[in-house]
């Protein structure tokens, strides 16, 4: 087993976890790029939003169900907060283990892109 968020998730390699159950996993991002940066990952193996399947669909909607209850127990919910899926080379992808970004606690720049 080589990749790191599965490592993360089978309690195989460091992570400070704020949420596991048997679908997802929640951890904090090794390089926070603002106060509140969390990973969500599906516990499954899936390399990218392009190698989702049908089956897959609970644990995709359980991604956002978690990332809202986050958001309310960081703090971060009333101001806002981006949530972000990196795909690929031209999305900037650098793990590929499919991971939601949940990022908050300052106002995000824009435009994206
Ligand atoms: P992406 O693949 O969406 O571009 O970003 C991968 C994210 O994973 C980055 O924000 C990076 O800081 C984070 N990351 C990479 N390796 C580790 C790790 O070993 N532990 C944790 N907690 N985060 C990691
Ligand atoms: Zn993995």
């Amino acid at each position: 087993m080589d990749c790191i968020f599965c490592q993360i998730v089978a309690g195989q390699a460091p992570a400070t976890i704020l949420y596991q159950d048997e679908q997802v996993t929640a951890f904090k991002d090794i390089h926070p790029v603002a106060p509140t940066h969390l990973l969500i990952v599906p516990n499954k193996h899936i390399a990218s939003v392009n190698e989702i399947v049908p089956e897959d669909e609970p644990a995709m909607g359980q991604l956002f169900t978690v990332a809202k209850s986050l958001a309310e127990q960081t703090g971060i919910h009333e101001n806002g907060y981006r949530l972000i899926v990196n795909t690929g080379a031209h999305g900037n992808q650098i793990v590929y283990h499919l991971h939601m970004h949940l990022i908050g606690g300052q106002r995000m720049r824009h435009p994206i892109g």
